[in-house]
Parts: C-alpha cells; sequence; structure tokens
C-alpha cells in the first residue's frame, strides 16, 4: 500500500480524506474502526457509483457508524478556483491544490465517448521545449486523493453524462508519479469502483522505461508514449529525458508492454512540429521504427502557448505525413485539437505554479517514482 494512502489526512481537521483510498487501505480503515471489511465495499459503492460524498446520506450504514465516519473521515473534492467553457462542448477546471498551486482537468465529449484528461502533478520536471507545462518547472505529486478527485468531481459536473475514457494527459508526467498514479489507475478499471476497461484508461508518458517495465507487471492500462522524433538527436532536443532512456531502450519497452497488453497497440503521440520533425523523411524513418509493431502513431498538431518559440505545422505537411505512414502500413491518426479556445488543448495546461522549486530535468528526480 502507498505509503501516502496513510497520511490523507486533512491538516486542518485531522480527517482522513477517504477519497481514492485504495481498497484494502479502505478494509484497514474499517477493521481500526472495529467494522466489518464489507464496509469498505459500501463506501466504494456510495462514492464510485452513486457519487454520494455525505455519510449522512448513505442509508445501508447504521446511524452510529455515519455519525462516527463524519467524525473520523471525509471525502473531500479539490476545490474548483474556476470552470471555463468551450464553444466546442469542451470544459476545462482550474483545481486549487494548495499552497499556490493550481491544476487543471479537461472535459472532452465526442459523439460516441466522453473523456476526461486528468492531471498527475503540479507542473513537471521533463521541461519538453514545446509543452507549456514543462516551461513551468516542477512544484510537486499530487497526491491519489487528488489525482482521482478530478474524475469524482468531473463525472458528478457532467451527469447525467457518463465518462467513458480517462486520460492521463493533463499536467505532469504520470510515471514520474508512479506511487499515486497507480492505485488510482487500478479505482478506474476495479469494478466496485469506476469499472472502465482497460482499453478506457490511458496512461501517457514521456518514456520513462523503468517504470513502463514496472506498469506492465502492476496495472497493465493502455500506454501512450510521447515519441515526437524518430532519431535521438531530434528527440534528445525536444524531449530532454531521451538522453537517459534513447529511443532503442524506449521501444523495447513499449514491445514487451504491447506483449502483456497480449494483442493491444501502444500509441506513439507525435507533436507536428514545422520544420522541425514533419517532413515525408522524418515520417519515413518513424515508419522504420515501428513497422511490423503493435503500434499506431497519433499525429497532434501543436497547440501553441505564449512564448513556445515553435509553429503547428502545415495542414499540408500533416496531411503528407500521415500518407508516408499510411503507405508504408502504419495505421496513423490526427488528433483534432479540442478546447483551444479556452487553452485546453494537449500541452497548454499551465495551471498555476507560483512556488516551483525550478527542478527540471534530473535523473534523480525522474527515478524516484513518486517520492
Ligand atoms: N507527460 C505526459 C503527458 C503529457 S500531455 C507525456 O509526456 O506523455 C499529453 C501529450 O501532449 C504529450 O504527448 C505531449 O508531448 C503533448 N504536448 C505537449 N505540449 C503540446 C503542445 N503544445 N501541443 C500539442 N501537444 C503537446
Amino acid at each position: 500500500m502507498p505509503a501516502n494512502a496513510l497520511t490523507l489526512s486533512n491538516p486542518d481537521d485531522g480527517k482522513r480524506n477517504l477519497l481514492g483510498m485504495p481498497e484494502e487501505a479502505l478494509v484497514g480503515f474499517f477493521e481500526d474502526l472495529d467494522q466489518k471489511p464489507f464496509r469498505a465495499r459500501q463506501i466504494m459503492r456510495w462514492v464510485y457509483k452513486r457519487r454520494v460524498l455525505d455519510f449522512a446520506a448513505m442509508t445501508d450504514l447504521s446511524k452510529s457508524l455515519r455519525e462516527q465516519l463524519s467524525t473520523v473521515a471525509d471525502l473531500r473534492l479539490p476545490d474548483v478556483i474556476s470552470e471555463e467553457r468551450s464553444a466546442d462542448g469542451t470544459r476545462k477546471w482550474l483545481l486549487d491544490v494548495g499552497g499556490g498551486q493550481a491544476v487543471e482537468t479537461v472535459f472532452i465529449p465526442e459523439p460516441r465517448r466522453a473523456t476526461l484528461c486528468i492531471s498527475s502533478q503540479a507542473g513537471c520536471a521533463l521541461d519538453c521545449d514545446f509543452c507549456a507545462t514543462g516551461k513551468q518547472g516542477f512544484n510537486r505529486n499530487l497526491s491519489i486523493a487528488e489525482i482521482l478527485g478530478q474524475v469524482v468531481l468531473a463525472s458528478i459536473e457532467v451527469a447525467p453524462t457518463e465518462i467513458s475514457n480517462v486520460v492521463f494527459m493533463g499536467m505532469g508526467e504520470p510515471l514520474a508519479n508512479y506511487a499515486n498514479v497507480v492505485p488510482v489507475a487500478k479505482l478506474l478499471i476495479n469494478d466496485r469502483a469506476f469499472g472502465l476497461s482497460r482499453r478506457r484508461v490511458t496512461i501517457s508518458t514521456v518514456g520513462l522505461v523503468p517504470q513502463i517495465t514496472r506498469l506492465a507487471e502492476e496495472c497493465n492500462v493502455a500506454l501512450a508514449v510521447s515519441l515526437h522524433a524518430p532519431n535521438d538527436e531530434l528527440r534528445d532536443r525536444l524531449v530532454p529525458i531521451n538522453r537517459v532512456h534513447p529511443i532503442a531502450s524506449l521501444l523495447d519497452a513499449c514491445w514487451r508492454y504491447a506483449r502483456v497488453l497480449a494483442s493491444r497497440q501502444v500509441t506513439f503521440e507525435y507533436v507536428m512540429l514545422d520544420g522541425v520533425n514533419d517532413s515525408p523523411a522524418h515520417a519515413a524513418d518513424l515508419a522504420r521504427l515501428l513497422r511490423g509493431r503493435p503500434a499506431k502513431v497519433n499525429l497532434i498538431p501543436f497547440n501553441s502557448f505564449p512564448g513556445s518559440g515553435f509553429r503547428c505545422s502545415s495542414a499540408e505537411s500533416i496531411e503528407a505525413f500521415w500518407q508516408v505512414l499510411q503507405s508504408r502500413g502504419i495505421v496513423a491518426t490526427i488528433r483534432r485539437p479540442r478546447g483551444d479556445d479556452i487553452a485546453a488543448a494537449c500541452g497548454q495546461l499551465a495551471g498555476r505554479i507560483d512556488d516551483r522549486r525550478k527542478v527540471r530535468l534530473s535523473h534523480k528526480l525522474v527515478g524516484a517514482e513518486g517520492e
């Protein structure tokens, strides 16, 4: 059990926040109150199935237990600072995570699915050149309650629409906060909690090889990898962690992951940067890397933000790039930007990081797995 599952108490009132607590920890919590283990399931049903957060309303618990719970525990959602709605239906919440920090969560409705994009860290230490979050530096890892709280909050806000997909593509590098992200992913696919299929929960990573290997064993949800370049020289520049985990070792880890996924593909994200990584030759090199592998490519038109220093590739270059992949047998899609009028599109999430530690790329930090 992750250590921080025990330290979700609110410093103000000493109550334990049960939101996001892993099932085993919740069982232990009730045992400490001399209650039977099935209480954990009852609470999970109320919170995750019925989205009821008030103990007083949990009518299959005895009145005395409900009263006891409200003195020792709570179910606390992140505080919403503001909400914006895009003309295309996308909604974005700015959430207060204390200490002057705020993170963002984005809801993206589509005709056949409704996707929630969640943040895993306040800021990010990986420093990818083209990403607004990376430009801000890193403040801290979000707790389990802060990550899962985004899903509970959004599912209440968008009801009766049901969230069908959750993607860890908001602020932060999820696998650098492994200890807190994995318990959340497990609750998302747990039938007693959200019960989403593994295919509908996607962890997007910059490419932390040891954590990808570990994830395959512990929680094999869908994997997306931010590749963005077909050779080490270019990737070293765009995604600096490539100097630690170069493309060959990253792809090796991906193919091992795909074997565990049993016939499912790894998605490779590729941001289209004008004149940087978007030539037909780049596409041919990318196809060579992925050919015959369980891979698909998602081309992401670059979303600009102030001071980024990059431009999005033209529609023609994106189309030509896609054609080269397609003609070489690589399945590729082009991501349609959503919510860019409210700066909710990929790479535009900046939240508010006042007290960043300015920790950028540091091997120690990236290897620390969520400490
Ligand atoms: N840290 C994770 C999640 C990042 S956000 C990761 O690196 O995968 C999800 C995707 O958006 C990543 O592929 C990221 O590289 C991409 N992205 C970042 N900035 C972007 C921008 N300005 N425009 C388009 N995509 C961007």
